[in-house]
Parts: C-alpha cells; sequence; structure tokens
C-alpha cells in the first residue's frame, strides 16, 4: 500500500491512524450481511499484512486473536498497514454454524474466487478477496478446529511455482507455526485445497499462509496466545513491529496425511490424544456395541501424528475417527 490514505469502500485510514467500518455484501430480509473492518494505517509506511479470521465463523480463537492485534498494535509502533477482519462470515457468527454458512449452505473457505451473481457465501468471496485481501503483500487466515474437530495446531501454505513468493509463504508459515508446518503442492499427498481462500490469494500473488489453532466451539486463553504470537512473530520479521520473532524448538514438515475410519458402529474408547505421535499397528481405540462388547480395536495404519480428533463418539461405520500427519524433520531448504 504506496499511498498515504487506505481505503475499503467507505472506511478510510490516513498514515498514523485505526479505522474501523463495515463493508456490506448483501441483505438478509431484516438487515444488511456485511463484515468488520480495522484498519491501522502506520505512522512510517511499508508492508501491508492483511489478518482474516471467520471464514469459518465458529473457529473462535483466532477471531479473538485477530480482534486483540488491532487493539493492541499503535499507529506509531506500525511500519506499513494492517488490514484486519476479524469475523469474514457474520451469518455463520451468528448462527453458530460450523462449517458451513445458514444462509445458502456453502462452505466460504471452498468458494474462492467467487463471484458477483452467485449467492452469498460466493459474494463475500469476491469482495473479501478483490477488495481486501489483494490489497495485501502477506496475508493470514486464521482457522481452527471447527464445532466436531480437536485440532493439533499447524500453518500450511499452498506453493504456487512462483520461488519469491514461495519462500516468503514458506517462511510466513514457520513463523506461525508452534511446530507442524504443511506445504501444499499439486501432484504431492498434500495437495492444495482449490477454492480455499489461501490458496486463491497466493495465486494472486500474495504471500498467504494458512494458520490453525482451536477446538470444537472453544475459546481457550492458550489457543489465542498461539495466534497472537505467530501474527505477531509474523508482523516483527517483516520489519512492521519493533522486536525480533520469537521461533522456539524444533518445525516438523507435514509431507502426508492419513484418515482412521471405524469400520464397525459403536462407542468410541480413543487411547490416544490430539498431537500424540502414534505408531503403526498402535491401538488407538476400541469400538463397544450397545452391551459394552468390545467390536472392534483400531490400530493406526502409519507411523504420524494425531491431526485431528473428531469430538463425536457415537459412531457409525465409515466415519473419521482421526485423521494424521506424517512428518518430517523441517528441511529449511525445500
Ligand atoms: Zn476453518
Amino acid at each position: 500500500m504506496k499511498g498515504d490514505v487506505v481505503r475499503i469502500r467507505d472506511v478510510e485510514a490516513q498514515r498514523g491512524t485505526t479505522q474501523r467500518g463495515f463493508v456490506r455484501v448483501g441483505e438478509t430480509p431484516v438487515g444488511p450481511i456485511q463484515f468488520p473492518v480495522v484498519i491501522i494505517q502506520g505512522t512510517k509506511p511499508g508492508p501491508t499484512l492483511c489478518l482474516t479470521a471467520g471464514v469459518h465463523a465458529a473457529e473462535y480463537p483466532g477471531i479473538a486473536a485477530v480482534t486483540q492485534v488491532t487493539r493492541s498494535v499503535r499507529p506509531e509502533d506500525l511500519t506499513g498497514t494492517i488490514i484486519a477482519v476479524p469475523v469474514v462470515n457474520q451469518p455463520m457468527f451468528q448462527a453458530r454454524a460450523g462449517f458451513l454458512s445458514p444462509i445458502d449452505g456453502l462452505n466460504l473457505n471452498r468458494m474462492f474466487p467467487g463471484s458477483p451473481t452467485g449467492s452469498i457465501s460466493e459474494i463475500l468471496a469476491h469482495v473479501l478477496l478483490n477488495e481486501v485481501v489483494v490489497l495485501a503483500d502477506y496475508h493470514i487466515d486464521c482457522h481452527g478446529g471447527d464445532l466436531t474437530e480437536t485440532l493439533w495446531p499447524y500453518a500450511g501454505y499452498s506453493l504456487t511455482g512462483n520461488p519469491q513468493l514461495d519462500e516468503q509463504g514458506k517462511t510466513l508459515a514457520r513463523l506461525y507455526t508452534p511446530r507442524i508446518v504443511a506445504l501444499y503442492e499439486e501432484g504431492t499427498p498434500l495437495p492444495p485445497t482449490k477454492g480455499s481462500l489461501t490458496y486463491t490469494a497466493a495465486q494472486r500473488g500474495v504471500a498467504s499462509v494458512l494458520g490453525e489453532c482451536g477446538s470444537a466451539g472453544t475459546l481457550e486463553p492458550a489457543d489465542v496466545e498461539i495466534h497472537v504470537r505467530g501474527i505477531l512473530n509474523v508482523t516483527r520479521f517483516l520489519g512492521m513491529l519493533p522486536g525480533d520473532p520469537s521461533v522456539q524448538g524444533d518445525r516438523l514438515r507435514a509431507v502426508g496425511q492419513f484418515t482412521v475410519t471405524a469400520r464397525r458402529g459403536g462407542l468410541v474408547h480413543l487411547k490416544i490424544r490430539v498431537g500424540d505421535p502414534l505408531k503403526s499397528g498402535q491401538e488407538i481405540a476400541e469400538i463397544h456395541n450397545i452391551f459394552g462388547d468390545i467390536v472392534d480395536r483400531v490400530q493406526s495404519p502409519a507411523d504420524g501424528i494425531a491431526r485431528i480428533i473428531w469430538t463425536h463418539k457415537a459412531v457409525n461405520t465409515g466415519e473419521p475417527l482421526v485423521r494424521c500427519w506424517i512428518v518430517e524433520p523441517e528441511r529449511l531448504d525445500g
């Protein structure tokens, strides 16, 4: 953002100011459908970082983290511009809905780049991408486990083939994550999620990173803190705030994933927690029938780390129990 004024519709921030407002994308019968935007226009010119949360609006820690950052960063301390959308999907937020819009039943994070003539999720995707996210050089989309998921934190980036952009994206993902980095690439065991905001923004030339932390409709301070630390690490690395990023511990690179599903219906008695390292053949759950008989002992088919545990405990045949990462030590050259 090169000029002194940053403007998104009628939200306009002069250099050295913070401005809040709303961007209207449509209407329900009872009022506007809109999303909030906060523009922090630093005293000194520099890069533009966009922060979004609430694309899935029941993933609360990212929402709280983006809100917290917009309240704590002062324009006089900031070099460059932060454009933040703390809750993208307000209909979902209001309805406490997981994954899908209560208005058109679509998953917004599969709808990008959207369409100005589609249903409300498609319009929302179109406006968010074209009027907000592409204004930025860098972008973080904050997610977490949705209502039915307990999740181990990670960060991801969808490789584009543009070496300079991909280097930025990889660096930001490493700065964001407390441990696991997933780099998505076509033709690998971790293909990109087409239609997601971060994939589409990267295709448009924005170094756009997915930050995932939080679980199952909760708002735990420790999860908020992981998002906040990730955002501030990125912001400091980019020279937008004083101080150095703080990265602790080794990174692990996700190189694949597998999902363990139930063969038998019944009640799941899990023997693992999210984040646990698993060995091939390790027993991870018993399935009990309605009388308490053990009808199946579920084993991990490979070595991995438990990434998502679904919160449902009464399962039908074929339903997922655990999704795991296959990991390697991070290679900083790759
Ligand atoms: Zn999500």
